[in-house]
């Protein structure tokens, strides 16, 4: 194996570390107490910016305008961008469009690619995408109830979705729904595009989570399908194919969410030591002489190595030995570094003591929005009990001693 960053990328993260020192992270304040339509103006002209830098979509093709990054170049870039919850945004790499992106790119029509890849690159649009259904599980996604049946040219979906991030606002949603409903459990399902402005499109509201309802960009929508109606010519891919087309992404799109989290870490380990190392706990004496807050700052310090090094393994396996040899090694990430941030989080506020649960720091904040990393994209327990099922089958039949 071998980690070594190029002069090249070396280059590029100096320069992403220091566009969010300098002009994200002085934006959080407004970013957590303003209406986003006061900020957005602002984190318009940051995006121009870093199109001007050339650092505009890191993994998106060049053909598009993206920098085309491969995988260990555009990992070490997310762990850059990811400190910040703004900084994925305004290099124009967010979830849920660069998942979207990536799949329009590989299964879009040449029309399809012109009116939504195009200028989703380019970030004039946002996309968002529909699958998890209020009530159903989505960690069985083979029982969806939307579906979209055929009439005359056109699909008619109904169905009932929610968590579809980022709704209010986008342009359009690529929606998981039954059309082959006598096929096999993972051909039932089929990827289509929907126009948010079609009538049937419904967003019933912003869902509050963990207290916050968010907006725009920054949102989790409720959505109910009713006779939503559109041109068969918006299927993507095959027909019966969206679970297939579904888990081709996901090895990439899972290292860049191990690798925001990775950020994170890195971003709460810092306020954590900085606390530690300035707050008086006693006359003449700081946080940082404890041993118990020390054996904290070693044990994250640890653990954040570890994740950190596990994702980059899988990030250079997948590129070597490619996605299926190394199935293990993304379903472990998942959890492991869902978990990593999770424990450095918490164990930043609790240095932080009462500071730590206001909004005076970024921490309460990443407390709030990120536990859910533990869910989405697979809960944990999804994710153990795939990976204990492929290794044990190694051991079928095999005479241990
Ligand atoms: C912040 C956030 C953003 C999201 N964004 C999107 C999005 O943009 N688009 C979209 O379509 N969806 C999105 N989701 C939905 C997400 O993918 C689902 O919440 C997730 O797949 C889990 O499905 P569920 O909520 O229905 O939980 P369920 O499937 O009901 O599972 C509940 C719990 O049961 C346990 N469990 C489930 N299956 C098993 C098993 N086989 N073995 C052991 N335990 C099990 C796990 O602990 C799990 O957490 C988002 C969710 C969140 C929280």
């Amino acid at each position: 194996m071998d980690f070594t960053v190029s002069e090249k990328v070396q280059t590029i993260l100096g320069m992403v570390d220091e566009f969010v020192k300098k002009e994200l992270l002085p934006l959080e304040p407004d970013f957590f107490s303003k209406p986003l339509a006061e900020i957005d103006p602002i984190l318009e002209e940051k995006r121009e910016m870093v199109k001007q830098m050339g650092l505009w979509a890191p993994i998106h093709p060049r053909e598009y305008g993206g920098m085309g990054l491969n995988l260990m170049e555009s990992a070490l870039m997310y762990e850059a961008m990811g400190g910040t919850p703004l900084g994925l945004y305004c290099f124009g790499t967010q979830a849920p469009d660069a998942g979207n992106i990536e799949i329009l790119h590989q299964h879009g029509t040449a029309e399809q690619k012109e009116k939504y890849l195009r200028p989703a690159i380019a970030g004039r649009i946002r996309s968002c995408f529909s699958m998890t259904e209020v009530e159903m599980p989505g960690s069985n996604p083979t029982m969806l109830e939307t579906t979209a049946v055929k009439d005359g040219d056109d699909y008619v979906i109904n169905g009932h979705k929610w968590y579809t991030s980022s709704a209010d606002g986008a342009e359009f949603a690529i929606v998981m729904a039954v059309t082959n409903p006598d096929a096999g459990p993972y051909l039932q399902a089929s990827m289509i595009i929907v126009p948010t402005d079609t009538p049937g499109f419904n967003l019933v509201r912003n869902i509050p989570v963990m207290g916050h309802s968010g907006e725009g960009y920054f949102s989790h929508g409720e959505i109910l399908y009713q006779n939503c109606r559109v041109p068969q010519k918006n299927l993507l891919g095959p027909e019966g194919h969206g679970f297939i087309m579904a888990q081709d992404r996901l090895g990439p799109g899972r290292i860049h969410h191990c690798m925001r989290w990775i950020g994170i870490c890195n971003r709460a380990f810092d306020l954590m030591c900085a606390r530690a190392r300035d707050r008086i706990i006693a006359p003449g004496k700081k946080l940082a002489t404890k041993q118990i807050i020390q054996s904290w700052i070693a044990e994250c310090a640890a653990d954040i190595k570890a994740a950190r090094l596990m994702v980059l393994h899988a990030a250079w396996k997948i590129e070597t030995v490619g996605k299926k040899e190394a199935r293990n090694e993304i379903s472990m990430i998942k959890f492991v570094v869902a978990n990593v941030m999770q424990k450095v989080i918490d164990r930043a506020i609790q240095v932080h003591g009462g500071l730590g649960m206001t909004d005076d720091t970024i921490l309460a904040h990443f407390y709030r929005h990120e536990r859910a990393a533990r869910i989405y994209d697979g809960a944990d327990e999804v994710h153990k009990v795939s990976l204990a099922r492929r290794l044990l089958k190694e051991y079928e039949g095999r005479k241990v001693r």
